[in-house]
């Protein structure tokens, strides 16, 4: 059945991936993958172009956990922050294309799903690069992170006093550019299903406005996708997650299900401080800056739901 031919660009949340009490075994990533792709394949059976990204969070720990284990035990020399971001989105690439591919296959649909290593330019003068916030990697004690800060004079570290231990805290900057926006374009238009821009995708800076080089920063996955979905014109962007919508009150006894509100409106609860950073902040943000870029609508919805939002019957609608 086709009856659509809209380009929909898709932010798979955390969930969509990895849940809550899960250990993270490949087993377990690849089961969720599956259950995603079932929601995924509904769109795709309707007529839908998508283009997927996703999170990278507890993926991206564990790589480079990985990376630092190798060292202390087989003296295997540790891949830098942007390597370890373009393995998880060649791992959780394969995952959807085999998870994805298969259920298209059972449902007779012909259509091919490709992921694309992608990077996302930042401005080296962004302020965040003076301003680390984003939590990455281990917990070690005072001893062990004054020891790495000796070989990495510039590594900032914070302690968490919650949990016990310092963290190193690296930049989270704007992004400016899909690095590959026109190859995923071509992708889209030649019917294959692409999964793009993973974990915010691999920041990169351009030295000397031309010179592309790596550098230790997370990107928002949720305000990478919505550079990639105005990037490549698409025709709604939508943010999957665990909740059914965004809140205004969000816990309190008052809170309030936004179901449909303009940009403007969501501007004005956005700067009200009703949405947490680091959460629902960014993709409210990112919804936002979708329509006010020209986008004809964002929507942020559970994933389960995501054909019941797309018929507008669940989740925030965001609308110029
Ligand atoms: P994901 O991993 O799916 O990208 P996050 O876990 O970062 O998403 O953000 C989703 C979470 O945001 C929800 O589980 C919810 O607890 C939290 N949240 C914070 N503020 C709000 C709000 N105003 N409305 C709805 N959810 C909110
Ligand atoms: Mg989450």
């Amino acid at each position: 059945m086709t009856t659509q031919s809209e380009l929909l660009v898709i932010a798979l949340g955390g969930n969509a991936l990895r849940r809550k009490g899960q250990k993270g075994t490949f087993q377990e990533q690849y089961s969720n993958v599956e259950e995603t792709s079932v929601y995924l394949a509904d769109l795709i059976n309707r007529g839908y172009k998508l283009v997927i990204t996703h999170g990278n969070g507890p993926q991206i720990g564990d790589t480079l956990l990985r990376h630092d284990a190798g060292a202390k035990i087989y003296n295997i020399p540790p891949f830098p922050m942007d390597v370890c971001g373009a393995e998880t989105q060649g791992f959780i690439g394969y995952m959807i294309q085999q998870a994805l591919r298969n259920e298209l296959k059972k449902r007779g649909i012909d259509k091919y799903v490709i992921t694309v290593v992608t990077r996302v330019i930042v401005d080296e003068n962004d302020p965040a690069f003076k301003n680390p916030t984003k939590p990455v990697g281990q917990f070690y004690s005072r001893e062990e992170m004054e020891k790495i800060r000796q070989q990495n004079p510039e590594y900032v570290f914070v302690e968490d006093k919650i949990r016990g231990g310092w963290r190193r805290v690296v930049p989270s900057p704007d992004p400016k550019i899909i690095a590959e926006r026109y190859a995923i374009r071509t992708l889209v238009d030649a019917g294959f299903i692409v999964v793009a821009s993973g974990g915010g995708g691999i920041p990169i800076i351009e030295e000397q406005g031309w010179h592309a080089k790596g550098v230790e920063a997370v990107i928002d996955k949720d305000l990478a996708g919505q550079r990639l979905a105005s990037l490549i014109n698409a025709d709604r962007f939508i943010i999957l997650t665990d909740v059914d919508a965004a809140y205004i009150n969000y816990g309190k006894p008052d809170q309030q299900k936004l179901e449909r509100v303009t940009a403007t409106e969501a501007r004005r609860y956005y700067e009200k401080g009703h949405f947490a950073a680091g959460s629902m902040g960014p993709k409210v943000l990112a919804a936002i800056r979708f329509v006010e870029e020209g986008g004809k609508e964002a929507i942020i919805a559970e994933l389960s739901q995501v054909t019941q939002a797309i018929e507008g019957k669940a989740g925030t609608h965001i609308i110029p």
